[in-house]
This record gives structure tokens, sequence and C-alpha cells, in this order.
């Protein structure tokens, strides 16, 4: 059932600057938040680029600002005060924003300006002074600003918190803070966030008054041309499994995701000691290291990357053939982000996931999120259910709390397998590679939160008060 934008209650201006655009139907996102929004209403809704989450929330904020008062007349920042303030973690998104701002609101005599640093601020100051109704920034220089008093937000109506977990990855949250305190109470809140951390939440929390949720996955994420498929194995044996399936399918280009840095780099080691080339990337790692190891991926030279969820979104890796959830993701949507890396533009993709006993809770609202079952299938040799040697019964048990972790407590969690993929090796199997032991590694399963406990400092950036 498709809808039209004047069908969502959008303004002739509106619905004619989007046809120029060539929309023809509004995209699940801004079905879902066009309406909300112009009701005035708080939203958190989880999209992701791609989604058209920009124009899910630009439209009707724009309409809002028409419909809420007649626009002034006159210039200057006094008479033309920021009424809608859209916040983003980096320069190239607001400015994104900020054209996506001028291109839909081309009809409506509203103005606005982009504030985001590295660039000279004085064309920003006269910018403000001679008055905006939106304004696009990132939060470190919007700070500077406040500071020295050339911007003002005493009079904003609408606050959208773009991207809102990059922000809080790039170390943003104290700035962030900051700007809210400067926000008049009453006024509409809207927060996108492509997952939902526990940080996420806790923001979420504190800022949005009776939330309207959204979720979308990702426009043709689940594009037929990913084979996604489940792959039932014990903990204890999933790095074993993975290596059997990099060498018997001869895959030479995977992307496989862990839940925690200590997993992506545990996982990394014992591949190479197994022979086969791998990096894990993650913030701990400078840029050049990461750069590096992306070079070497993309040219052939790494075989698997493996990567956390935090560490892989600011990667420019696309069109993979192989990714594999060596651990599923605590949040269903990061399940969708992850396998929208493979079988883009025409390509196949394989979305390989392996799964133990303890993360099918995680599977079922993967699935349910997905509205569809992801095939199953056992490898012979690797049916789950067989304990591990005595010798990998008992190593130490990382004391980190996770959501997976919480939702195993009670009746399963004394049953968590507690060895590592690999840390020490069951006896070999034919045709499987087997590395040599290595140290008592903590379990990685259930080790961590994942994306939910990473650091926020993760991915700090050297230009970070630039955004
Ligand atoms: P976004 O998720 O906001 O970054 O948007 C992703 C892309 O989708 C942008 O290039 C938009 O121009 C495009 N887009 C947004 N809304 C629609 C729509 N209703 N129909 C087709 N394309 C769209």
């Amino acid at each position: 059932m498709s809808q039209s934008f004047s069908q969502l209650g959008l303004s002739a201006e509106l619905t004619r600057a989007v046809a120029e655009q060539g929309y023809s139907e509004p995209t699940p996102v801004q079905a879902q938040a066009i309406p909300l929004i112009l009701a005035g209403r708080d939203v958190l809704a989880g999209a992701q680029t791609g989604t058209g989450k920009t124009a899910g929330f630009t439209l009707p904020l724009l309409q809002r600002l028409i419909t809420a008062a007649p626009p002034a007349s006159g210039a200057g920042a006094a008479r033309r005060p920021v009424r809608a303030l859209i916040l983003t973690p980096t320069r190239e998104l607001a400015a994104q924003v900020e054209e996506s701002v001028c291109t839909y609101g081309r009809h409506l005599p509203l103005r606005s300006t982009l504030i985001y640093g590295g660039v000279n601020i004085n064309p920003q100051i006269d910018a403000l002074r001679r008055g905006a109704d939106i304004l696009v920034a990132t939060p470190g220089r919007l700070l500077d600003h406040l500071q020295q008093r050339t911007a003002n937000l005493a009079q904003v109506e609408i606050l959208v918190l773009d991207e809102a977990d990059r922000m809080l990855d790039m170390g943003f949250i104290r700035d962030i803070r900051r700007i809210l305190a400067l926000l008049p109470v009453r006024r509409q809140n809207l927060l996108f966030s492509a997952t939902f951390s526990d940080e996420i939440r806790q923001l979420a929390d504190g800022l949005l008054h009776a939330p309207a949720l959204i979720e979308v996955a990702r426009r043709n994420a689940e594009s037929e041309l990913v084979a996604q498929r489940v792959h039932p194995v014990d903990n204890w044996r999933k790095r074993e499994l993975l290596t059997h399936l990099l060498s018997s399918g001869d895959w030479r280009q995977v992307l496989v995701f862990t839940r925690m840095k200590s997993g992506a780099n545990r996982l990394a080691e014992q591949l190479c000691k197994a022979g086969i080339e791998a990096t894990a990337i993650h913030g701990n790692k400078s840029q050049p290291a990461r750069t590096r190891a992306l070079t070497g991926f993309k040219a052939g030279t790494v075989r698997v990357l493996v990567a956390t969820d935090i560490a892989a979104r600011g990667l420019d890796i696309e069109e993979l053939p192989h990714v594999v959830n060596f651990e599923l993701p605590n949040v269903p949507a990061d399940y969708v982000h992850r396998i929208g890396r493979t079988g883009r533009a025409g390509s196949t993709g394989e979305a390989i996931s392996l799964v133990s006993a303890e993360e099918k809770p995680l599977l079922a609202d993967i699935e349910k999120l997905l509205t569809r079952r992801i095939e199953s299938r056992v490898v012979p040799g690797f049916e789950p259910g067989q304990p591990p040697p005595a010798a990998v019964v008992n190593p130490p048990v990382e004391r980190s709390g996770g959501d997976l972790q919480r939702r195993n407590s009670g009746a399963h969690s004394r049953s968590v397998p507690s060895r590592p993929p690999g840390s020490v090796t069951p006896p070999a199997r034919p045709g499987v590679s087997v590395p040599p032991a290595t140290r008592g590694n903590p379990p990685s399963q259930h080790a961590g939160s994942g994306a939910a406990a990473a650091s926020p400092a993760l991915f700090r950036s050297p230009s970070r008060r630039g955004g």
C-alpha cells in the first residue's frame, strides 16, 4: 500500500519540492515519521543513512516552522531567531543535511545556515548575525559560537539529533549536554540513530518526552542479492568453523564481526596463527593503522578484517562478497547494518552467522525485525551440543557485563560456554587446520556488551572540535 507525500499531511510547497526531486512515494521511515512529527510528537527513530531519514525529519520540520508562526519578515538574528537546531556528528553530514533543508524548503520563506569546525568562524558569525530559522551544526563549533555569544538558542522549537550514535562514538556527549542546557525546556525533540545502545537509550530517556518509536531496516538491505544463512555451532568451535569456511569456500575477502574489541583482537591473532592473513580494526588503533588495515583488505593482502560494529561504521567498505557474524549483535538493527555491506550494486554477497545456543534469543529478535526466518544449516562435523574437551572447560571468565549476559542471567547463566573459540584446541578433524593452543583467553561470547558498551571514545577523532 503506497502513500503519497500529500496524504502524510505535507503542504503543497513541500510536496512540490519532493516531486521536483523525483520521489514518487515516501520511504518507510518517512511514512512513519512525517505524521508523528507534524503532530508535534517527540520521536526516537532507528534509521540509517540510505533510508530517506533526512527528508523524514526535514520535511515535517519545515512544515511545522511555517505553520507554527508566520515567518519573520525582517532580517537579523533578533528578528529571525534560530527555531530549529539540527546537530550532526560530522561536517560532511551537516553539509548534506543543510543541502536537504535548502532543497526541500526551496518554495518556503525560511532560511538555514551551516556551522561546523575546521574553517574560518567569521563567515559563520556573519551568517548568524543575518539570522537563520534553521541551524545545522556540529556540536564542537556550535559550542564555540555559544561561548562567544554569536549564536543564541533561546528560541529553538525543534531539536534534531541526527546520527546520535555516531555523535556519542565521537565523544560529543558532553558538548551535546552543554548545548541541551541552553535550549528552551518546551520544544520538540527528534533523535535519529542507526543503533540503540544503552548510551543512546540513556540520552533518549533524558531528552525525549513520551517519544514515538520508529525502527526501519535499511533500504534494500535485505536485498535478494544477499544470501543469509545461520550455522548453528557451539561457541567453543566457532573459530574452527570460521577457518573451515574460509578454506573450504576459498573466501578471499571477508569482513568478520565480533561484539567486542578484545574479541576482535583475539580472533585476528588466532587466524594469523592459523596462517590466515587477518587484522582487527578498532578504535584503539591509530588512524594510520586503521587506514593501513583497510587498504590491505581492499588490496587483498589482508584476507580477513575483524571488526566491531562501531569500528566498522566509519569504514568505507561495501560490496563485499562475504560478511560473517562471528557473534550476533545485541541490537537487531546492527545485523541489518552489517549485512548491508555485502551484495550491493548488483554484486552477490553472502552473510553468514555463527550462532550458538545462547544466541538464539538474539537471532529471534533479528528475525522479528526482518519479519522472516533465516535459513539455518548445520555444517557437517560442527554439530552443536558437543561438550568441549576437558582441557577447555574452565578458563578464566571475564567479568564485564553485557546485554547478552544479562539476557542469559538466571537459568542460563551457569551454562554459558566458558571457552573462547580456539583458546585451547579440540582434537583436529580431517580437513580442518588447527592452530597451536593460545593462552587461556576469556570467552568472547559473553564477556561484554559490544556496541552497547563500546567506549564512546572509540572514534574520538583529532578533529573532534571541528566536527
Ligand atoms: P538519507 O537516508 O536521508 O541519507 O537519504 C538517502 C537517499 O535517498 C538520498 O539520496 C535521498 O535523496 C533519497 N531519498 C529520500 N527520500 C526518498 C524517496 N521518498 N524516494 C526516493 N529517494 C529518496
